[in-house]
């Protein structure tokens, strides 16, 4: 009997994928983690039903949500993340030797236990000693902290269950004062094409606007997300993430990336007029 893996993106939108095996299934105390080994993405990795990463095209997310402002401000030395369990952000950051330190702040210890079990190449810089985990809930993590990072990354689960809290204005603001004058906060931002996650994300883009002089959105294609083509969010206290890009500086650090390029770089902030039109207008 044929086996698949079906994820409800909307009521109306289904997306499947043919299963070898199921490989492993748990309940946390945030959230309920699978592990699918699939045919065309190799091992997938699902929390409360939702696809979070899979072998095939996690590249693609993890590419987009580290390199663009490392391009923009190449000098990032302190880094927090916020969520990303599974590794790949952490993974693509430690590629950069001058980066001192990684904070990783998950508050779901088994989504990091089941990557480093079932995702060793996608969770394999979580040991590294330039990273500092920690198991805690990113809202009240970053409470009162000032001028600390270069770099905020919020790598986080949509804004339902225990990602709800990282879309909030008092949590942007807790960002920005724990951001350095330099500081970059970039968060992953949902889906234009379905309604009711692209209300989500202008509504946490008009947030980030009322605290950051400098707010863009920029676009990447990552397949087994909702409609394939995802948004994040880059906000910034000086640099423009398209006029201050330091293409040079950036190759000069000599990285094979499989998704990011300094061209394709220019052409992520590039928005198609429908999703212009929505962030401008709601
Ligand atoms: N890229 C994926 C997607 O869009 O489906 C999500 C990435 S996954 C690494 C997000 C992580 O955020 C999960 O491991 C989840 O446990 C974590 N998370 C959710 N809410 C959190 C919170 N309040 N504090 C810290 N981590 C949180």
């Amino acid at each position: 009997m044929e086996l698949w893996y079906t994820e409800e993106q909307t009521e109306n939108v289904r997306l499947s994928l043919k299963v070898k095996e199921h490989i492993f299934t748990g309940q946390s105390d945030f959230q309920k983690v699978d592990v699918f080994d699939t045919h065309e993405y190799g091992k997938l990795m699902t929390l409360d039903g939702l696809v979070m990463v899979t072998e095939k095209d996690e590249f693609i997310y993890h590419d987009m949500i580290v390199h663009v402002a490392m391009a923009v401000n190449p000098n990032i030395k302190r880094v927090l993340v916020i969520g990303g369990g599974d590794g790949g952000t952490v993974r693509e950051l430690m590629r950069y030797p001058h980066i001192q330190q990684v904070e990783m702040v998950e508050i779901d210890k088994m989504v990091c236990d089941v990557a480093k079990d079932y995702f060793p190449t996608v969770s394999n810089e979580l040991n590294n000693p330039r990273v500092a985990l920690y198991y805690e809930d990113g809202v009240a993590y970053m409470k009162g902290k000032k001028n600390l990072y270069d770099l905020i990354i919020i790598d986080s689960t949509d804004p339902v269950g225990p990602g709800e809290g990282l879309f909030t204005t008092e949590f942007y603001t807790d960002c920005f004062n724990a951001l350095t004058d330099e500081g970059i906060l970039v968060n992953q931002n949902e889906s234009p094409v379905y309604e009711q996650f692209a209300k989500e994300a202008i509504r946490a883009n008009e947030k980030l606007k009322n605290i950051f002089p400098i707010v863009e959105v920029y676009q990447a294609q990552i397949p087994t997300y909702p409609s394939g083509y995802w948004l994040f969010g880059f906000a910034s206290k000086k640099y423009h993430p398209v006029k201050d890009l330091k293409a040079e500086a950036w190759q000069q650090f000599n990285l094979k990336t499989k998704y990011y390029n300094t061209q394709l770089h220019l052409g992520a902030f590039a928005l198609p007029s429908y999703v212009k039109e929505y962030i401008e207008n709601g």
